[in-house]
């Protein structure tokens, strides 16, 4: 039997049958749908949809079967009973549900801007069944209550899956370790300090250490304090005209080639978040190529927008690190292109309207991102800059966080989780942002016509959001 202990008969459930006859290496689909369907347990076809599975190297139309939770292996069952729920999926995509590796939740502390469940509606109406939280709350996410916390709140109210992080240091401020192997062990997939950054490259070199021995990355938001200074912009022509203090781009890769060497230096990963500019690709992609475990990911504003988009000191306009120049936007396109950069994401960051209100110099860093990142991402870089396959972009949103993370999820492997994205790679919609799920209304974007965008959000199974069964985002007619 080696290693693996015996189990007690009475705990031989369909559940474990079903693992068994995996194991087995011919899998019997067809007593497996009996037992489901002995059991009455919830299972669901979707039928004729283009599946796209990286994890698998799989693209074909096929029908996908979640039993139980669980995805089935479906060749089996042509003709399931009427009873089992049927989703048409005829010229959409359909993926594994897509992680967004870094959201702000906003709770505990900051309610008013976003909730565990407010943020979970969103993520899910922006196609994402998994969600990292940032541990930048009121408390910090620095100590194990708070990530119980977190996770008891999910598991109780959010829709889709609520993943914590726990900070670098105590109370992000860059001076003293949290404890982070308690942080590890209730529950943290990641340390990060994201909103602020450790300066200290030692605390940060024993940080990473400590993560390598608790099998967990380290996610950076790489600004060196002390050439950022009070910046609020990109530094450059637009900083200058306007007279606004510039964040130069050097800001950002002091910390980039600081995270390389310490990912050489400890052999760990360190993945450096919401990559903005083409002095750090370049760094990335030069260290990648000789190895060095480090990452980067990009979020869309860095390549739908440019800092020229400053010159009405438009506070949605603001974020750290800041929008910059065309060059640095290409620059990130072809690293996202030559698999430089490995992972998107959102970096979601509400603020209530109050708050954003107010003179450039003063305003909260950050935009709503959950519920216009993929249909930005498939407008930009499969329509418009035709960069990667939709493929590639399915990969990046799953098969690579989860890697990273050491997660299970990003597979339609059978017997992974029933979690599953529907695409409409082609539909035409507005971004309107009075149909938010998000609590804030913080983004750029209000009234951009985008190609493309999640209709159908499945978690374990279960359909949790569906564009056209809400009131939620209007679609508006192809030609239009
Ligand atoms: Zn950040």
């Amino acid at each position: 039997m080696g290693l693996w202990p015996v189990r007690p008969a009475e705990l031989h459930s369909a559940e474990t049958a079903k693992a068994d006859s995996m194991s087995a290496g011919r899998t019997d689909w067809k007593s497996i749908f009996r037992r489901a369907e002995e059991r009455d347990v919830s299972t669901t076809i979707i039928r004729n949809g283009r599946v796209i599975d990286p994890a698998n190297r799989r693209d074909e139309v096929v029908d996908l079967v979640i039993v139980d939770g669980r995805i089935a292996d479906l060749s089996a069952i042509r003709n399931p009973q009427s009873a089992i729920a049927e989703i048409d999926a005829t010229d959409l995509i359909v993926v594994p549900g897509l992680i967004d590796i870094h959201v702000h939740l906003r709770e505990p502390g900051f309610g008013w801007k976003e909730t565990i469940e407010s943020g979970a509606r969103a993520a899910a109406a922006g196609g994402f069944t998994t969600v990292v939280c940032m541990p930048n709350t009121a408390p910090v996410a620095d100590n194990p209550a708070t990530i119980t916390w977190i996770k008891n709140r999910a598991a109780e109210i959010a829709c889709v899956n609520i993943l914590p992080t726990g900070s670098i240091s105590k109370n992000l401020l860059g001076e003293e370790l949290a404890p982070i192997g308690s942080l590890r062990q209730t529950g943290a997939v990641a340390i990060t300090d994201d909103g602020h950054c450790v300066q200290n490259h030692e605390l940060m070199r024993r940080a990473v250490e400590y993560a390598r021995m608790v099998g967990i990355p380290v996610l950076d938001h790489c600004q060196d304090y002390n050439l950022v200074g009070n910046g609020v912009v990109n530094e450059g022509y637009w900083s200058t005209l306007l007279g606004l203090p510039g964040w130069p781009a050097a800001g950002e890769e002091a910390m980039v080639m600081r995270n390389i060497l310490l990912a050489e230096l400890c052999n760990h990963p360190i993945h450096c978040q919401h990559i903005s500019t083409a002095g750090s690709v370049r760094l990335i992609r030069e260290a990648r190529a000789r190895g060095v475990k480090i990452s980067g990911e990009v979020c869309p504003h860095h390549i739908a927008l440019t800092d020229d988009a400053i010159q009405n000191f438009e506070t949605n306009f603001k974020m750290n690190p800041p929008l910059r120049s065309q060059h640095d936007v290409d620059a990130i396109v072809q690293g996202i292109a030559d698999g430089t950069f490995t992972i998107l994401a959102s970096d979601h960051a509400p603020h209530a309207q109050f708050e954003k209100e107010v003179e450039f110099d003063a305003a909260p860093f950050g935009i709503v991102g959950l519920e216009t990142e993929l249909g930005l991402f498939l407008d930009l870089l499969i329509h418009k800059k035709r960069a990667i396959t939709i493929n590639r972009l399915v990969e990046m949103y799953t098969v690579e966080p989860a890697k990273l993370l050491n997660i299970e999820a990003g597979t339609l492997s059978p017997g992974a989780r029933g979690d599953v994205t529907i695409i409409d790679a082609n539909l035409d919609w507005r971004v309107n942002t009075s149909e938010f799920e998000s609590l804030s209304r913080n983004t750029p974007f209000g009234g951009w016509k985008l190609r493309g965008r999640a209709v159908r959000t499945i978690v374990n199974g279960e359909t949790v959001w569906e564009l056209n069964r809400s009131k939620r985002p209007s679609k508006i007619a192809a030609t239009a």
